[in-house]
């Protein structure tokens, strides 16, 4: 499924974010930026040890990545040119800032990837694994945010990509893509 905003393509389809080859993949971290479990732990294993120095490096400069901010590392092996990596809110039941803590995260991978002038992007499905976000809720903030990036119409990307894991979620990205197509 895809659909293209102001010469933005945004698509979503069922993957594993680890194979994808555009010039940065996001990756669903914790603030100590060390690697975890789920699509962090398969980024770091298939990238290697180079994203994790980077890491090291950051955590020097400014201690970790705070919930709903982003940062950047190499990719080290992968075939994506960037790793950049936000924290996502843990659910603890919706009135916890959750929803715009989440809307955070893809703003800052967003601006992130303008300041650096990629052109394209892969998101996952940022906190709806270990984090415990609602799936379908978590859906309609990141195809939102995306959809207005490409509405203002001044940023670099000109690709940007929802991998999604399992069928619940690339259903649910179908379903607010969908949404979004007949808004235009
Ligand atoms: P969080 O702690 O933010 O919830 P998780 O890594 O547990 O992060 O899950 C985030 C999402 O990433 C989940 O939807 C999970 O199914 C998905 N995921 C796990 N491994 C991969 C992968 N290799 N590629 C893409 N998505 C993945």
């Amino acid at each position: 499924m895809k659909i293209v905003i102001n010469g933005v393509t945004i698509e979503a389809v069922q993957a594993d974010i680890t194979r994808e080859q555009v010039d940065a993949i996001v990756n669903a971290a914790n603030s100590s930026l060390l690697g975890g479990g789920g699509v962090d732990g398969a980024i770091h294993r298939a990238g290697g040890p180079a994203i994790l120095e980077d890491c090291y490096r950051i955590r020097e400069r400014q201690g970790g990545c705070p919930t709903g901010e982003a940062v950047i590392t190499t990719a080290g092996n992968l075939p994506a040119r960037h790793v950049i990596h936000t924290v996502g809110p843990v659910w603890n039941g919706g009135d916890q800032l959750e929803p715009d803590l989440l809307r955070h995260c893809y703003i800052h991978c967003l601006q992130l990837a303008d300041e650096h002038k990629l052109t394209s992007i892969s998101f996952p499905n940022i906190s709806t694994g270990i984090y415990g976000y609602p799936k379908p809720e978590a859906a309609e903030i990141a195809v939102s945010v995306v959809q207005q990036y490409a509405e203002t119409g001044n940023g670099s990307l000109e690709q940007i990509r929802f991998v999604c894991f399992d069928g619940d979620n690339l259903a649910l990205y179908e379903q607010q893509l969908e949404q979004a197509k007949s808004s235009i």
